[in-house]
């Protein structure tokens, strides 16, 4: 029986569940319907929201999957992302930032691509490495599995082994993507690169298996387009979406809506043209044209009834919170006014990278500083400044035309630049200039002030200088046994001991254990501890347990700012709960830039924001 069938009465539908499960949910070898269904899974209890992009890439997919999920969260529904990477690499670890854009960590220590940094602020929601596959994670499953002999003396296909574990990660974290590990209310799946990719056919092909198998009114295919207006017509042309919807079609998979991507609102007749040519209503292909701010989209998809015709198409209205739905629209609009609202201060922030260029490589960074910025009304001014060829020599002359109010140094890898970095930071240090160290950044900071201050002066990190015996930054003892570069540094969420009435924890509002998340190879050696101490460097953030330092401070009698983390705080900030070491870092970035500007009208701009310092 088709599981599907609309006639079925509640008997027909038991009957069509049993169906459903020896049908789909049986791995013998008589049967070619391989789908390892997971054990307890219920059909009908999860629905399926998938986003697929046609006629080209960087449309926004990622932040348009995680709007509507976020509209459909705040209504009180739960929801889970995942997105479905076609290379090959296992994880995003081994990718070069400066190619692929930043690589995001999650908590459970997943290193994976940015768009994963988009659903956690814009869901305000940690996620795990369940919501992130790529081919070579489903191939190494495969293969593996292949190898324990779990194919039962079967050939191992594409189809239906493949795409078989595709459908089974969706149903695991349908099961599993919700509060405390439950089961969630929707999944919203987000297919990697374009339609008609090498890379991505077998996602597109476990798609179209898996909306059959649910049903109808379990999944819902959403297709993301792109209307051409070429400047020498003046007119907007919808030829290109008409195939690429075409393309989709011919995968067997026919989109319930369809979004089109264009620089300007698109016209009725290019939407009608693209709704005649792909069987999908009028009333249900949308305009998603280029807006100011990525803030106002979950607004705009509302008031064209993008989550209303989703929740229509998966018969799920009864599941809306309107309560719940008023209060997370009222809070986020808040936020959402005061991006655009005129601010009273404006600063001038210096990030110090060695490629500049791709600001992408820097994406979570670029985010946290607006959060703090939006929160305590400054307008930003950020230079991306390459200080490869600065040294004690020139620094003087490089960064103080620059008159910033604070300057970041950010995460890295590698020898380039570094020497630039640590001249910079010796400047930052002196002239008292508001500064934040990230990773390397907190790194560089040490090797700064043991070398001008406690009196090491061949203070280096083994990372850029192998030889040296003693460095005041060191390997990890335990990356020391560990060879081969995949998914071997310190990798995650830790828990940071903040030291009583330190900068660091009032920072944190008083909380003297916070949890941060870190990726990093090398440390400060715990031999030098003690020295460095002695020169009047304060370790205000330690691990818990063992003597790995995780974050520094200068006295505020010393210095206005000067902190650092051996952690990311970039990957925890998000637009309603900002990073309070972003906070602190703009508070000071507005003091030096505006004297006049008091805690308390700073504050009184936080207010209105509703801010509340970043969950740790
Ligand atoms: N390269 C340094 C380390 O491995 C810093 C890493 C980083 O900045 N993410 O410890």
């Amino acid at each position: 029986m088709h599981p599907d069938d609309p006639g079925a009465s509640p008997n027909a539908q038991s009957a069509c569940e049993e169906g459903f499960l020896s049908q789909f949910g049986r791995t013998s070898e008589t049967t070619e319907f391989f789908s390892p269904v997971p054990e307890g899974y219920q059909r009908g209890r999860t629905a399926f929201v998938a986003v697929m992009g046609t006629v080209m890439s960087g449309l926004g997919k990622g932040i348009f999957s995680a709007s509507l999920a976020k509209l459909l969260k705040d209504k009180g529904l739960t929801v889970a992302p995942i997105k479905l990477e076609g290379y090959l690499n296992v994880d995003s670890g081994t990718l070069n930032p400066y190619r692929h854009g930043e690589v995001f960590v999650l908590d459970d220590g997943t290193e994976c691509d940015m768009d994963l940094g988009t659903y956690e602020r814009l869901l305000d929601q940690d996620l795990t490495v369940r919501n992130f596959t790529t081919a070579g994670q489903i191939y190494t499953e495969i293969l593996e599995r292949e190898r324990r002999g779990g194919y039962l003396g079967r050939d191992v296909q594409m189809i239906p082994h493949v795409t078989g574990e595709v459908k089974r990660r969706l149903r695991e974290l349908a099961m599993t993507g919700g509060p405390e590990g439950g089961p969630v209310d929707l999944v919203f799946i987000e297919v990697g690169g374009t339609i008609g990719d090498y890379e991505n056919g077998f996602y597109v092909e476990a798609l179209r298996e898996l909306a059959f198998e649910e049903g109808r009114e379990n999944f819902c295919s959403v297709a993301l387009t792109y209307i051409l207006e070429p400047p020498t017509l003046g007119e907007q042309k919808s030829k290109a979406a008409q195939l690429g919807i075409k393309r989709l079609m011919e995968t067997g998979i026919q989109p319930d809506l369809i979004a089109c991507r264009a620089e300007h609102e698109v016209t009725e007749t290019a939407r009608q043209k693209v709704s005649m040519f792909s069987n999908v209503p009028l009333p249900r292909v949308f305009s998603m044209h280029d807006r100011a701010s990525i803030y106002t989209i979950p607004e705009a998809m509302r008031a064209q009834g993008l989550d209303r015709e989703v929740l229509t198409i998966l018969d799920r209205h009864q599941k809306v919170d309107p309560v719940h739905e008023d209060s997370a629209r009222a809070q986020w609009n808040r936020y959402a006014h005061a991006i655009s609202a005129s601010r009273p201060w404006s600063v001038n922030i210096g990030i110090l990278g060695k490629y500049t260029a791709l600001r992408d490589a820097y994406a979570s960074i670029d985010k946290a500083i607006e959060h703090a910025a939006t929160h305590l009304g400054a307008t930003p001014d950020v230079q991306w400044i390459d200080v490869s060829d600065v040294d004690a020599g020139n620094v003087e002359g490089r960064l103080s035309p620059l008159d910033l109010h604070a300057v970041i140094v950010p995460g890295g890898f590698g020898e380039r630049g570094v020497e630039g970095k640590i001249a910079s930071v010796g400047h930052v240090r002196q002239a008292g200039i508001p500064f934040l160290g990230i990773c390397l950044g907190f790194q560089v900071a040490v090797i700064e002030y043991a070398r001008s201050v406690a009196g090491i002066e061949n203070a280096h990190s083994t990372e850029f200088d192998p030889s040296l015996e003693s460095a005041v930054i060191s390997e990890l003892p335990e990356q020391k046994a560990i060879e081969g570069l995949g998914g071997t540094m310190r990798l995650g969420g830790q828990d940071v001991q903040l030291t009583e009435g330190s900068l660091l924890a009032q920072l944190f509002g008083g909380d003297l254990l916070v949890r941060e998340r870190f990726r990093h190879r090398f440390e400060v050696d715990p031999g030098c501890i003690e020295q460095l101490e002695a020169a009047g460097l304060i370790f205000s953030g330690r691990h818990p347990r063992q003597p790995i330092m995780q974050g520094i401070e200068l006295p505020t009698s010393v210095h206005p700012y000067f902190v650092g983390g051996q952690f990311h705080p970039e990957l925890t900030s998000r637009p309603l709960h900002p990073q309070p070491m972003f906070m602190g870092l703009m508070a000071a970035a507005i003091r030096r830039a505006h004297p006049e500007a008091t805690s308390k009208a700073i504050e009184a701009w936080t207010m209105q924001t509703g801010a509340e310092p970043a969950r740790s």
